[in-house]
């Protein structure tokens, strides 16, 4: 790994996280594709040598558990949807170098040769545990066969996982009040011998790891806090059939046991980089530079997978000799209409159902990636979906496109013969220095901001030059000001192609140019456009009222008919797995009212005012914590909020807010709080005004 800047001379990998190959595909899965995608097309066009892999993940209980509901072979199973997934992803222009999946020769082998290596430089032993068993099933319960509470956070688990509680990865064993998920039996626990990897001698390398790792924040300072409880050692083996053997057959306690699903994923990163080197040839493209030398290694993940990618993965990549990632870049959830997204409960875009629509890719890719920072929760709604296009994409980009170019075919059939004003050309070089930033911090709304920013531009340069004034009186000056418009409308294509792939190339046939608008780099920004193109068409369309009152409707009859009858918290299916990618926050059992009525005098004893957030900061050593100035115009207040992870801090500086003024003092992780700032739902969505309420003014 190299600490320049992209470009840097060492070729660099991105990875998304691996979807299970367990269900259909929606709209949580694809925003960490796209953004991985949208990501590796902005290192191409910086001109870094990059390529974008990922596979599916075919092993673990997930699968499993489906495959035995379904009654058919877990390989069978896994098979057919990964090869639904492959259809999937080119619609979304989600464009793999290669996607492969962790059951194929290549990650078995690799898988085992790295765990025989761990083995062989004494990071694994042996240890009797005591394992979840059920009588009635005669089966051992790894993982997603059993269920319990969570001994960190009291709240329900799974075996491997506190997915609706504080996140933990939970290691076998540890899940108390067991229960099967096959009979819901309670499990009796077995005594097993297993293997385990010993990740807790790896505490120094990984704090050093994280003090270097690029990337999101969340996915730095969650791991920093597991370091500082102490790091327990990592079970690698599971009492099941389905999965990758234990390298070394003949040893008698590994005979039953295959690898836990975890350790042969990632490994799927390094495979799938291998099938790709070997398909292109390592002239082109050399995986082993890339996993054992200087790669420049970027996985894109969903938040609730923080702790494998930077605990177990990193440990397990220095331990067998292999080089470290150099960026984790965690996202936030997706919420549907402020609520989770509940896949049982069928509220959920999904991704077949988005195309049916009949709603192009490219309009999703740029909703997913600018609607918040990558960390952050974002909602998506059918109105947000049409507010963003109409007003980004129809108004902005498509507005300026389309006028520019159409006032340069009727006037000069194509790009007028004159040089870009020096004006012109700086805005268009300012506007590449923001997406080279924007790519070094991650920031895929960087990317998507900067281009729209510059068709704004555009707007207004149009506005303020009046060509259509000038064609008669000053022929010159008005093919000067289209010369300079056809100039950034180019350059908007070029900026925004990583987000909008096809639409950007559609622009760039419409100005003339020949080949692969994604080939171009850039540069290509500020290079002439061909002399003469036809007629342009208008790239983007309006989406309707109407249109969105019939989504609207859809989704709700569909949440509805799902939701009949049955309550979420029974649901012991396996359909809900979150796999490495999805990040569905599923959470949304609506709180009952409370039955007691308050007097208006007792409202009227508490004081809400308005404020203005000014400083947003985590608080070390709390996972959810952060330590926010809130201005409420007489003073300025300190306030913890429990909203590190849902939010962008950096984003929230200037933000107005609803804070709660005569709360008692407390203080949190010895900060003091001096106030409370609301927020609705699961997700903390801050309360704000949305008039001109001045800060400091009482809600009443
Ligand atoms: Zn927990």
């Amino acid at each position: 790994m190299s600490t320049d800047e992209f470009p840097t001379d060492s070729p660099a990998i991105v990875t998304c996280g691996l979807p299970y190959a367990n269900g259909d595909l929606h709209i949580g899965h694809l925003r960490g594709y796209i953004g991985a995608d949208a990501f590796n097309r902005a290192l191409e066009t910086l001109g870094q040598e990059t390529a974008y892999v990922s596979g599916s993940d075919m092993h673990g209980t997930p699968v499993a558990v489906n495959a035995e509901q379904k009654g058919v072979d877990p390989a069978e199973f896994a098979l057919d949807w990964h090869e639904q997934y492959e259809e999937t992803f080119p619609k979304f222009n989600v464009d793999f170098d290669n996607y492969g999946h962790t059951h194929d020769e290549t990650n078995t082998e690799l898988t085992q040769e790295i765990v025989r290596t761990l083995d062989e430089e004494g990071y694994v032993y042996e240890k009797e545990i005591q394992v979840a068993y059920d009588p009635d099933a005669d089966q051992y319960l790894p993982d997603r066969y059993v269920q319990g509470t969570c001994p960190y956070c009291g709240e329900k688990a799974r075996g491997d996982e506190c997915d609706e509680g504080c996140q933990r990865h939970l290691e076998p064993g540890e899940v108390e009040d067991p229960k099967s998920t096959i009979t819901g039996n309670d499990a009796e626990y077995r005594e097993r011998t297993h293997k385990f990897f010993r990740v807790s001698e790896f505490s120094d390398y990984l704090t050093e790891f994280l003090d270097g790792l690029e990337g999101t924040s969340n996915a730095r300072n969650q791991p920093r806090q597991w370091i500082e409880e102490g790091l327990q050692d990592w079970c690698l083996t599971r009492d099941m059939e389905w999965g990758i053997d234990y390298p070394n057959g003949d040893d008698e306690s590994t005979e039953d046991v295959v690898l836990y699903v975890w350790v042969d994923a990632p490994v799927e990163y390094i495979a799938s980089t291998k099938q790709y080197s070997e398909r292109v040839g390592a002239d082109e493209y050399d995986w082993e530079r890339v996993w054992k030398e200087d790669g420049d290694i970027v996985h894109v993940i969903g938040r609730d997978i923080i702790q494998h990618h930077t605990i177990f993965w990193p440990a397990m990549l220095e331990g067998a000799d292999y080089n470290a990632p150099r960026a984790v870049a965690a996202t936030g959830f997706i919420t549907i209409n402020g609520k989770g997204l509940s896949t049982s409960r069928n509220r959920a875009i999904w991704a077949e159902e988005y195309l049916e629509e009949g709603f192009h890719p490219d309009l999703l890719r740029y909703y997913l990636t600018t609607t918040g920072g990558l960390q952050q929760d974002v909602d998506f709604s059918w109105d947000a979906f049409q507010e963003k296009v109409n007003g980004e994409l129809v108004g902005t980009v498509g507005n300026f496109w389309y006028r520019s170019l159409l006032f340069a075919y009727r006037n000069f059939e194509g790009t007028p013969d004159a040089d870009v004003s020096e004006e012109v050309q700086e805005r268009i070089e300012g506007a590449i220095g923001e997406v080279r930033e924007a790519v070094n911090d991650y920031s895929l709304r960087g990317i998507g901001q900067a281009a729209t920013r510059l068709a704004q531009f555009g707007n207004e340069y149009i506005q303020r030059n009046e060509p259509w004034k000038l064609t008669d009186e000053d022929p010159e000056q008005a093919a000067q000001v289209i010369r300079d418009c056809v100039q950034i409308a180019k350059a908007v294509a070029v900026l925004l192609e990583p987000i909008t792939p096809d639409k950007s190339q559609l622009l760039w046939n419409q100005i003339g140019e020949e080949g692969e608008i994604a080939d171009a780099g850039l540069e290509a920004a500020l290079e002439a456009p061909p002399r003469n193109f036809a007629e342009p068409g208008e790239l983007f369309e309006k989406i309707e009222d109407d249109r969105v009152d019939e989504l609207n409707e859809k989704l709700e009859e569909r949440v509805a008919a799902a939701g009949d009858g049955e309550s979420e918290s029974d649901d012991t299916s396996a359909d809900e797995a979150d796999d490495m990618a999805d990040g569905d926050g599923d959470t949304d059992e609506l709180e009952p009212l409370l039955e007691d009525r308050i007097g208006f005098e007792e409202f009227q004893d508490v004081d809400i005012r308005v404020g203005r957030i000014e400083t947003a900061e985590g608080i070390e050593g709390a996972d959810d914590l952060a330590k926010l100035e809130v201005d409420i115009g007489f003073e300025t207040r300190q306030v913890v909020a429990g909203i590190k992870q849902l939010h962008d801090l950096e984003e929230l500086p200037g933000e107005k807010c609803i804070l709660l003024a005569n709360m008692e003092p407390a203080e949190l992780f010895g900060v003091e709080s001096n106030g409370m700032v609301l927020a609705a739902g699961e997700q903390a969505d801050l309360l704000t005004t949305h008039g001109d309420a001045e800060v400091g003014e009482k809600v009443r």
